[in-house]
């Protein structure tokens, strides 16, 4: 089930840019562990698609700031929670629609092509990893996809465009054939995670030779779990995110950065 900790103290610590000449250094190591690695597996969090206009969720810009989140559970029972829901959606799917990939999608799409990339675990549910030249088979979203919508009672899927025309024909409340709840097909708090894609991304922890987190707060259980399954086994854990998390400490490299220039220079680097 999809929830979330509370936040902890983390230990500040500033964003690096390339001008300092630890972003360079971080950017060496980690290129050191990709160079050595044969199954490498990668955690994506809303952060490796913020550099595509796509806001976060926790940053001090992000959708939190303006309204809060809705459950599972208020949008099972409550028609006015489904209408803010709605209308929180028809604000934010232009912004995934128009989402272009950035360097963070381009550059695992690139290390897929050297053979190196077991899989892509992705908190993400924009399709820029796919948009980028992943393959679909590699990349589990573990959060859903935005670009379905899916009956609550029946599991019936369908495309969403068809369901955000009716909304925006003034349906508040749209229903399934069979009467049941339609949302999009993405994971809200407290919703359970697709069962096949958490089983894939344990998989995946479990086996891969390097694990790398970009742009998550770790902060979403159960996906921020995941880099646990190898750090158990001491498979090395880099971390590339803006702000710290939970894990800094035990990242063999740990780089607070803009995603998409650092990832630019992480593939340069293996060149
Ligand atoms: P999150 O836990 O993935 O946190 C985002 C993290 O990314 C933050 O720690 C932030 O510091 C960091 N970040 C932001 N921009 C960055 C950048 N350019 N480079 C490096 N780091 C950067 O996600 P959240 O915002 O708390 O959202 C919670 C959940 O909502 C996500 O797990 C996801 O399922 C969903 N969500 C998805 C999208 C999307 O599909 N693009 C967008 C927003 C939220």
């Amino acid at each position: 089930m999809a929830d979330w900790d509370e936040p902890e103290a983390q230990p500040g610590g500033a964003v690096l840019t390339p001008a300092d000449p630890a972003w360079r250094a971080a950017i060496a190591d980690m290129a050191e562990f990709v160079a050595a690695a044969r199954s490498m597996v990668v955690l994506t969090g809303a952060g490796a698609s913020t550099e595509s206009g796509i806001p976060d969720f926790r940053s001090p810009n992000g959708i939190w700031a303006r309204v809060a989140p809705t459950s599972y559970r208020a949008f099972l029972t409550s028609a006015q929670a489904r209408r803010e829901y709605w209308q929180l959606r028809r604000e934010f799917a232009p912004t995934v629609a128009a989402a272009r990939p950035n360097d963070v999608h381009y550059a695992l799409a690139a290390l897929e092509r050297r053979g190196i990339l077991a899989g892509i675990l992705t908190q993400n549910f924009d399709g820029l990893h796919q948009a980028a030249g992943s393959s679909a088979e590699r990349v589990v979203e573990l959060h859903g996809t935005s670009r379905e919508a899916a009956c609550q009672s029946c599991g019936a899927r369908q495309a969403i465009e068809p369901v955000e025309a009716r909304i925006a024909a003034g349906e508040a409340d749209p229903r399934c054939a069979c009467g049941g709840l339609v949302k999009s097909a993405t994971i809200l708090f407290g919703q359970p995670l697709p069962p096949e894609a958490l089983t894939r991304a344990r998989e995946l922890a479990l086996t891969c030779d390097l694990f790398l987190v970009v742009g998550s707060s770790l902060r979403v259980n159960p996906a921020a779990r995941l880099p646990l399954l190898a750090l158990e086994r001491r498979v090395p854990l880099l971390i590339l995110n803006r702000e710290p998390t939970r894990y800094d400490e035990r990242a063999d490299v740990l780089l607070h950065a803009q995603a998409g220039p650092a990832m630019r220079a992480l593939l340069d680097a293996l060149e």
